[in-house]
């Protein structure tokens, strides 16, 4: 079932409510960001995910999101090098590498020269890393952390390059049917098998353990939306790879999360979709705030790569100002800035306006790499 709009009444109390329970968290988090290096770094990504999506779902839900409880906030502008306003692959291009480039192109400059990503920094320094998300794993976002192609439609040559990394040690997503069924007839889970992968369909089912790298196919496709049944793969999914990788990996690990289907909520301009997937995205950023207190050198970082929809909060009712109401204004991408919350050692540098390309540098900066 899906409402094209929500309709819903927010009281003045509940806004005190709101505004009175976002204080005593940050308190306790605030003494534990010391001048200690990050170890570990959980980089979250809200696909079409700006400020209105996000108090959008706080008015549907009636209380405020995990992500929104951290210390720490900015802003970023997301242009791309050749647009005002960015696809995901020049977008997931920018956080991935700190590199601007054209839309569609993914982990090179605009020139076409191929730029190493920040999980391929991380793993060059002996971290462990991995990728959890709720579209396939060969889509814009991943693929730029991954893969490098002048193209992002180019999906077997991305799964290719994530079938022959040696930088990626886990992930989690959908599209396993670019591994499988391709033109240049390879069978990359059978490569990759050879090479040490082991693959599981259901979270429950996978073993982890130090010798493997581990994929888990969600999809042959896309895995479907949370309100045609997605399960909660994308929190207890990075829950799981949290707890493995807390006990393998000595020097660290970087683990990309992405709520991926909020962007098509965007484009569809459907509400229900949105809060929804806003929903199982922000149960990932508890997974991965829970972790990171009890861990004390572990960096979250929970931005998004652009907005989707034109999205903003309007009265629910003419002149009654007492109800509001989702009003989306495109079916595409705009050029809104959008938020990053971080928590965690050199989280206080993410205060303030900057570009999407910084982000790249203040994550290498707080695990002392530059
Ligand atoms: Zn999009």
């Amino acid at each position: 079932m899906k409402l094209n709009r929500f309709v819903f009444l927010v009281s003045l109390s509940f806004l005190f409510i709101l505004t009175s329970c976002s204080t005593p968290v940050s308190d306790t988090m605030h003494a534990e960001n010391t001048t200690k290096t990050a170890k570990n770094i959980i980089f979250m990504i809200g696909d079409g995910m700006s400020y209105a999506q996000i108090e959008g779902t706080e008015n549907a839900i009636g209380k405020q999101l995990e992500m929104r409880k951290l210390p720490v906030s900015g802003t970023i502008t997301t242009h791309s090098a050749d647009k005002r306003i960015t696809d995901s692959g020049a977008g997931g291009t920018a956080l991935a590498t700190g590199f601007k480039t054209n839309n569609g192109m993914i982990s090179m400059k605009a020139d076409s020269t191929a730029v190493p990503s920040i999980l391929e920094l991380f793993a060059e320094d002996g971290k462990q890393t991995a990728i959890v998300v709720s579209c396939g794993i060969t889509h814009a976002t991943p693929a730029s952390f991954v893969a490098k192609d002048i193209n992002r439609n180019n999906y077997e040559a991305i799964a290719k390059d994530f079938a022959e990394s040696e930088k990626l040690n886990y992930f989690i997503g959908g599209a396993r049917k670019h591994f499988v069924k391709r033109e240049d007839n390879r069978n990359l889970l059978e490569e990759m098998t050879a090479r040490g992968w082991q693959f599981f369909d259901v979270l429950e089912d996978a073993q982890f353990n130090a010798s493997t790298n581990v994929a888990l196919f969600m999809a042959d496709e896309h895995p479907v939306s949370v309100i045609d049944g997605r399960s909660d793969f994308l929190a207890k999914g990075t829950a799981k790879l949290l707890e493995t990788m807390s006990r393998q990996a000595e020097n660290g690990f970087f683990m990309m999360v992405e709520g991926s289907q909020i962007d098509w909520a965007g484009h569809a301009n459907d509400s229900a979709y949105l809060v929804a997937e806003m929903i199982d995205f922000d149960n990932a950023a508890k997974a991965a705030v829970d972790f990171a207190k009890k861990d004390g050198e572990t960096l979250v970082v929970i931005t998004a790569d652009h907005e989707t929809g034109g999205l903003t909060i309007i009265n629910g009712n003419e002149n009654d100002y007492s109800s509001v109401r989702f009003n989306f204004s495109t079916g595409n991408h705009t050029s809104v800035t959008v938020p990053v919350f971080a928590f965690g050692p050199g989280s206080e540098n993410f205060t303030g306006v900057y570009d999407n390309t910084e982000i790249f540098y203040k994550i290498l900066n707080a695990s002392g790499k530059e």
